[in-house]
């Protein structure tokens, strides 16, 4: 390529060819490219000059801008005040201690968010699009980013338009320029150069970067890629990047917030009282008041939160469930309805034509998967296609009416394309019929592609001595209706016998094998172009009735019985026959209870009808995306938290709609991929059971944070406060509760984000959408244990002070060594919240929370016995015996939560008239 001027450089932007303003073979000129597109060695050349096609990440607040924001924390603010009250007083270790104690919680706070932030930035490199080129004259899926100027790209509807192209070829294209316009309306395009004045909505024959196809299709030339693109020129990356904030983690936030402000106001009339009714000396109680506020404030829990949230979405990619939206994890915690669709996602998606029916014949095809090796049998005798015209002409019918491809590689034979075609391909195969041969004599001249609505693919072809004909496949019904003839046999033709057709389909169809129609026109040889109307106009012959298994997958049949056990419904929502749907939803355990309904029979039905019919079936055949959508809004209704899975451009309102939108990541396009909330890698619906199952325990993870922070805080407070109330030494100083405060909560509470699931997590139903997080029980449990907590702190400490007589620091120490131990015994409880934890060795099953104590033991161990401790933090060394009294203690609180488990697990089972196990 003569690369005289640049136009992709800024430089050279004046001399910018208006692309829209001339006729595509300019673009194809300028770029030294044909059709056939760039070869290997050219793409490699260019994507070295131009650069990869991206747009530049969105600027990031800089390292210490993002360190700094963590500074922004009503806690922190208490403190800095604190410290500098510490300084005036003269105070200078306190000073040194607390400032110690804000730098190091932020630096927590800021590389764990990091971290967080990094799991989702390579969740979101997952997701990245690719495009479908013309390479050396083959077609390829590359990734959009390696597209450069010159390259040949087809669209087709869902796609997002990977870069600035100029138009050659449109067949009903309409693209959605919203994200360059702002028009919602889809605007038609076509070929032709329009002025060069025109704007950007009116360049029909360009197709923008970012832009959607909404229909048809088309094929253009890139003559801008990057930040060269008129998105790049405009913006940096499309949305997208989400922060980590979720509903759950907001709300925390704001009580959070709502907290501070009470014990700010209750710090202050503490500090008053001691000041004035008790008399303590002013600094004593100024640092009192402020550890007051210090160690009840739970300002770590936002971020545990989030860092549970992080965990979630890193275990979900690693089976397979990509999240694009961070609150789908707390959603999908409480989701009660899975819509799943049937083939690929409940199904292998491995298809094999087993049955053929002619107009009097049954033919039987063995073999397994893409392997083009079985042979034909006919009333249990083999036969020999070569002498079967009849049989040739189906299958050249189904091997011509196909995009898949299917080839041998190191021995494997790889299908590429719609499984549906594939077995067709190997179908004819299996006869000897060879695509290169077949397509030499009759060229294919134009295709209606297949597409969920109209459920039905149309080729036409011509052959050389002037003849031409329109080949069709499809959903049988469909196809039925276009046809008025059926072959009998290689020569005779006879009029339609829909009833013959009707039952041979139901017969097939029950067998749960997946239906499709092969039929034949003769057309008008002059034709070039096959239109909608030439296909609807009818009279086509129809030559047999193909029928396909698609066995379930093993896995989906596992991850049914699971979500059941979960208390999750699974629907099915297929475009296939009824007969095929019913069979297959029996073998995945589907629609015992109720009938399987297709989908014309809910066109008749009104929403409060439908939401009925909605609520008791399971199984639902040929339906359209339009039903999805009525589906989805009429589960919903009921009380119905949906997860609904989906593919094609026209799911796109059925995923926005849906609780928590699943699209495929493998056959999905683009379009339903931003639909949604969850990207499944690997179509299997299998991962959205375990993504339920995380998100479930994402939620659990959050409540086991709350449960242990808020006690522990409360338990604290609590301490410093009766002390106050009642005159006595402070059994905490402030520096004390700091130091308790930041080992414990990156430790214990922080091990509870690293949780593993709870065993019963999916035998348990789903969770109300709209309890609240602080629900009855974590309003009974939090007050309970912060009395325990006090009750071991305070008691210890008073019992060392009055009764064993020692130096205020023997006391503190124990009693800092009491509430710590404490602490850590009942985050042994917390392994389960509702059920024992000692059975089958359940509390020996969560590797976090040992690591987290065996930390917590080390540094408590310092904190009592060294020396420079023993200066910064006023403690000493304690002896055996109060070791044992602690130990004991903590003993006590882990044996009296299990039994106070007994209980309410009782009073809660009661009250949901279930077992206590189930609880
Ligand atoms: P699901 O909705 O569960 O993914 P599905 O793949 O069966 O199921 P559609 O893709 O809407 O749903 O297909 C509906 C019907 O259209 C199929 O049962 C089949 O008869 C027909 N069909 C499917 N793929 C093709 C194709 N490539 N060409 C022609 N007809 C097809």
């Amino acid at each position: 390529m003569a690369e005289v001027s640049d136009p992709q450089s800024p430089r050279a932007d004046r001399d910018v060819p208006a692309w829209h303003s001339q006729n595509a073979d300019a673009a194809f000129e300028h770029w030294g490219t044909s059709r056939e597109g760039l070869t290997a060695e050219q793409a490699e050349e260019r994507l070295a000059h131009y650069g990869p096609n991206q747009l530049r990440p969105p600027e990031r607040a800089g390292v210490l801008r993002r360190f700094l924001r963590h500074f922004h924390n009503v806690l922190i603010y208490i403190l800095l005040v604190a410290a500098l009250g510490t300084a005036l007083l003269g105070h200078w270790v306190d000073t040194g201690v607390i400032l110690a104690v804000v730098l190091i919680n932020t630096l927590i706070g800021f590389v764990q968010e990091g971290k967080a932030e990094k799991a989702l930035d390579a969740i979101r490199r997952m997701l990245s699009p690719r495009a479908l080129v013309a390479r050396g004259g083959e077609r390829r899926e590359i990734p959009a980013e390696q597209l450069v100027p010159g390259d040949i790209v087809y669209l087709q509807a869902g796609d997002r338009v990977p870069a600035d192209l100029r138009l050659f070829e449109t067949k009903n294209l309409r693209l959605e320029e919203a994200a360059l316009t702002g028009e919602s309306v889809a605007v038609e395009k076509d070929t032709a150069a329009v002025e060069p004045e025109a704007g950007l909505g009116d360049r029909r024959g360009m197709a923008f970067s970012g832009t959607l196809v909404a229909f048809g299709r088309g094929m253009g030339v890139v003559v801008a890629s990057g930040e060269h693109t008129e998105i790049g020129r405009i913006s940096t990356m499309l949305g997208e990047v989400e922060g980590l904030e979720t509903p759950l983690v907001r709300q925390m936030e704001q009580f959070g917030h709502w907290l501070a402000a009470v014990i700010v106001v209750l710090a202050l009339a503490t500090f008053a009282f001691g000041y004035w009714v008790r008399s303590y000396p002013l600094d004593e109680m100024f640092l009192a008041a402020a550890s007051l506020a210090v160690s009840t404030i739970p300002e770590g829990l936002p971020a545990i939160m989030t860092i549970a949230l992080a965990i979630g979405v890193q275990k979900m990619a690693r089976c397979n469930a990509i999240i694009r939206r961070l609150p789908a994890v707390e959603t999908l915690g409480s989701v009660s309805t899975i819509c799943s669709d049937k083939t690929g996602t409940l199904t292998r998606n491995e298809m094999t034509a087993q049955t053929l029916r002619t107009a009097t014949r049954e033919i039987l095809v063995s073999g397994v998967g893409y392997a083009p090796q079985g042979q034909f049998s006919e009333d249990e005798r083999d036969i020999d296609p070569d002498d079967d015209p009849l049989l040739n002409q189906v299958l050249r019918a189904g091997l011509l009416c196909n995009d898949a491809r299917l080839y041998e590689k190191d021995g494997d034979w790889v299908m590429e394309g719609d499984p549906t075609e594939g077995a067709l391909i190997t179908l004819a195969r299996k006869a000897g019929l060879d695509l290169h041969l077949e397509g030499e004599r009759l060229p294919r001249t134009d295709v209606i592609p297949f597409e969920s609505d109209h459920r039905y693919m149309a080729t036409l072809h011509h052959d050389h001595e002037g003849h031409a004909w329109i080949f069709l496949k499809g959903a049988p019904e469909r196809v039925l209706e276009l046809c008025s003839e059926q072959q009998v046999d290689g020569e005779t033709r006879e009029a339609l016998d829909p009833d013959h057709w009707h039952a041979a389909m139901e017969a097939v169809a029950a067998r749960g094998q997946r239906l499709l129609a092969v039929a034949v026109r003769e057309a008008e040889a002059d034709g070039g172009e096959l239109r909608f109307d030439d296909v609807e106009a009818g009279g086509f012959t129809l030559l047999a009735l193909v029928g396909i298994i698609d066995p379930p997958r093993e896995e989906a049949i596992r991850a049914v019985a699971d979500c059941r056990a979960a208390g999750i419904d699974v629907k099915m929502i297929t475009g296939d026959h009824l007969a095929t749907a019913r069979a297959i939803g029996e073998q995945l355990g589907l629609g015992r209870d109720a009938e399987a309904r297709a989908g014309h029979e809910l066109d008749a039905l009104d929403d409060a009808a439908l939401a009925e019919i909605a609520e008791r079936t399971d199984v639902f055949a040929r339906t359209s995306p339009e039903h999805k959508l009525r589906l989805v809004k009429a589960l919903q209704t009921g009380g119905r938290i949906v997860a609904m899975t989906g593919d094609g451009v026209n799911d796109a309102p059925a995923l926005k709609r849906a609780d928590v939108g699943v699209a495929m990541g493998g056959k999905g396009t683009e379009a339903a991929k931003e639909a949604s909330e969850m990207v499944l890698a690997d179509d299997n619906f299998a991962s959205i059971a375990h993504a339920v199952e995380e998100g479930r325990t994402v939620y659990d993870n959050i409540r086991k944070a709350i449960l242990h922070m808020l006690p522990t805080n409360a338990g604290q407070s609590l301490t410093i406060m009766m002390a106050i109330l009642m005159g006595l030494a402070l059994p905490l100083t402030p520096v004390q509760v700091l130091w308790v405060n930041m080992v414990t909560s990156v430790t214990l509470a922080m091990a509870l984000a690293f949780e593993r699931a709870e065993p019963g997590v999916m035998q348990r139903p789903p969770r109300a959408p709209n309890a609240p997080l602080l629900s009855g029980f974590l309003l009974w449990r939090i007050p309970f244990v912060a009395l325990l907590l006090w009750a071991g702190t305070f008691g210890h400490f008073v019992y060392m002070e009055s009764l064993a007589g020692v130096a205020d620091e023997v006391a503190r120490t124990v009693a800092i060594n009491t509430l710590v131990a404490g602490q850590a015994f009942y985050l042994l409880n917390l392994r389960l919240i509702h059920q024992p934890v000692l059975p089958g060795g359940e509390l020996f099953r969560s590797r976090a929370m040992w690591l987290a104590i065996g930390v917590l033991v080390v540094l408590q161990l310092a904190f009592t016995y060294v020396p420079l401790m023993h200066t910064l933090f006023g403690t000493t060394a304690i002896g055996a015996d109060d070791w044992a009294r602690i130990l004991a203690f903590g003993l006590a609180v882990f044996v009296i939560v299990e039994l106070e488990k007994l209980v309410v697990r009782q009073v809660i089972a009661r009250r949901r008239g279930v077992a206590p196990q189930a609880v």
